[in-house]
């Protein structure tokens, strides 16, 4: 009878051992739903006042939001069969091109009638439905979402969004790079286990340095972006002495170090030609908000854990007016485009000649017009970039190099990428033909290489000094001023991704029985 009992206790202990384990690996505090309680309804008349009642806004870009709107419809037997529909064309925006013709003709048998004869495509047929949709649930079930309790739900959800954030809200781990003001630091939001980078500024540093609008231009920037190929912002906070930018976590290392510390210099094909991808997929989403980014090199373009890149440090960007042009030589000397060494008004053309430049030294492994390891002198590389002609190695098949040499070209209206079609001139040359660059935007490509996550891809973190303040530096209003900009505090989509995909959404976001208000809502 004892061991009968024994067995008995040990699988307890052994469940309790995986509850725990489960939900320690999952990082959340044990107080996570203290840290995440809803606010009382009556807290949010304030917010119910002011915000924009704005459909596309409230019902379909934001996460959240979708998620309640779509709880409302569902709730309604009458709009049921258009969140059905809805549904099915978020799926055929996932397919893959084998399978879009027959599912896109499912979806018409299913939810139009058979008399109706198309002569479009399933893509057009597809856009032109989801307009339609919106359209219809833009009105009269946006306005009855308005006064449900869905849409009390969603305005709880918006109070915790906008709850104060400091650094109590996170725990650090380690450092994962050195910048100019700062470290940047691994670290996760205790309320939900989601793993961030946090790039901190020594503010003393930035004073010293005159360097306020360059930060507050790279986090506007960073705010207004959002995009599978460049690291999103999901916070900023101050402290005592850090402003700090909460940032996409990527695990991988750099471009850099890929291409120059893990065997012989250089990238194998499949690999330079999907980062290669990403990044021109990266840059059309910033010239899409006339954003230039200026500053494409190996070192700026990181790996996550799942083996695809995204662009960071948008420190040098520039938003100009819609189709706009700036002057002034901004970069990295060895990556600017000639016209931006001539002083000349340039565009995106210079982010162009940039993509050509990686993708010339992860395939040469060494940077164009240099050796690796050789440092010129400025005049000598001004010299090379405005008027040498480029050498191509073996490693070069007739693909790349057809695509190197047409983002290299010294003329920026004859370059690559610079006619009215934009990007997807590049997008369509041949080097990047087995490339499906619609999968690709939906996540849904498996990347040639995954980091390693026992490894570290980064340089001796015992080689990154403290940063700490500048002595006789003092801090005053107007600094406060400059301060106040910066940290606003959770950024809005960010922020409802991370509640979704942590899951703390599917287990708070619970109603009570019947569309009853539970316990939390009439407390
Ligand atoms: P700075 O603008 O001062 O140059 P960066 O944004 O380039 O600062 O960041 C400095 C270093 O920190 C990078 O070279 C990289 O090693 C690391 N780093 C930056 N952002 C991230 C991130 N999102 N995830 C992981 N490491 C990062
Ligand atoms: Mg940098
Ligand atoms: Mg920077």
């Amino acid at each position: 009878p004892f061991s009968g009992h024994f067995e008995i206790y040990r699988n307890i202990v052994v469940l309790l051992f995986y509850v725990v384990v489960w939900d320690c690996s999952r990082g959340r505090s044990s107080k996570w739903r203290e840290m995440l309680r809803f606010p009382h309804i009556s807290q949010c008349d304030e917010l119910a006042k002011s915000i924009e009642r704005d459909y596309y806004s409230l019902c379909v870009k934001q996460p959240i939001g979708k998620k309640l709107f779509k709880l409302f419809c569902e709730s309604r037997q009458d709009l049921q069969n258009y969140m059905s529909l809805l549904d099915a064309l978020d799926a055929f925006k996932t397919k893959s091109d084998e399978e879009r013709e027959e599912f896109g003709l499912r979806i018409i048998q299913r939810f139009l009638s058979s008399e109706i004869t198309f002569c479009a495509t399933e893509s057009v047929i597809v856009l032109l439905l989801i307009r339609e949709l919106h359209q219809y649930l833009s009105g009269e079930p946006f306005t009855q979402y308005q006064d449900s309790l869905y849409f009390d739900r969603f305005l709880q959800w918006k109070m915790l969004e906008r709850s104060p954030i400091t650094k109590h809200g996170f725990r650090q781990y380690r450092v994962l790079g050195k910048g100019g003001f700062g470290e940047v630091w691994a670290c996760q939001v205790k309320a939900t286990g989601m793993m961030y980078a946090c790039k901190k500024l020594e503010k003393t540093h930035v004073k010293r340095r005159r360097g306020e609008a360059m930060a507050l231009n790279e986090k506007k920037i960073l705010e207004e972006v959002d995009s599978r190929f460049v690291v999103n912002l999901a916070y900023t906070y101050e402290t005592k002495h850090f402003l700090c930018l909460v940032l996409t976590m990527m695990s991988g290392g750099d471009l850099k170090f890929h291409i120059y510390n893990v065997g012989e210099p250089g990238l194998d094909r499949d690999r330079v030609r999907l980062y290669a991808a990403e990044v021109c997929c990266g840059l059309m989403d910033l010239h899409e908000k006339s954003i230039i980014y200026r500053d494409l090199k190996p070192e700026n373009i990181l790996l996550d854990n799942s083996g695809h890149i995204r662009i960071s440090d948008l420190g040098l960007a520039v938003k100009v007016s819609k189709g706009g042009t700036v002057k002034g030589r901004v970069g990295t000397l060895g990556y600017m485009a000639p016209e931006v060494i001539s002083k000349k008004y340039y565009g995106t053309s210079a982010d162009w000649w940039g993509l050509g430049c990686l993708i010339y030294e992860m395939t040469a492994g060494h940077p164009v017009f240099r050796a690796q390891g050789e440092h010129p002198q400025h005049r000598e590389m001004e010299n090379r970039i405005q008027r040498k002609q480029e050498d191509y190695n073996k490693k070069f098949v007739k693909s790349v190099k057809d695509l190197c040499s047409s983002l290299l070209i010294k003329d920026p209206e004859q370059r690559l990428g610079c006619g009215d079609s934009g990007g997807n001139a590049v997008r369509s040359h041949p080097f990047f033909y087995t490339i499906n660059f619609r999968m690709l935007e939906a996540g849904l490509v498996e990347a040639p290489f995954q980091p390693d996550p026992r490894l570290v891809y980064c340089g001796d973190v015992q080689d990154i000094e403290e940063f700490s303040p500048v002595k006789g530096v003092s801090l005053d209003e107007r600094d406060e001023e400059f301060y106040s900009m910066f940290n606003t505090g959770s950024v809005p989509i960010s922020w409802q991704k991370e509640i979704i995909e942590t899951n703390c959404f599917s287990e708070l976001n619970v109603f009570g029985p019947m569309g009853s208000r539970t316990p939390d809502l009439d407390q």
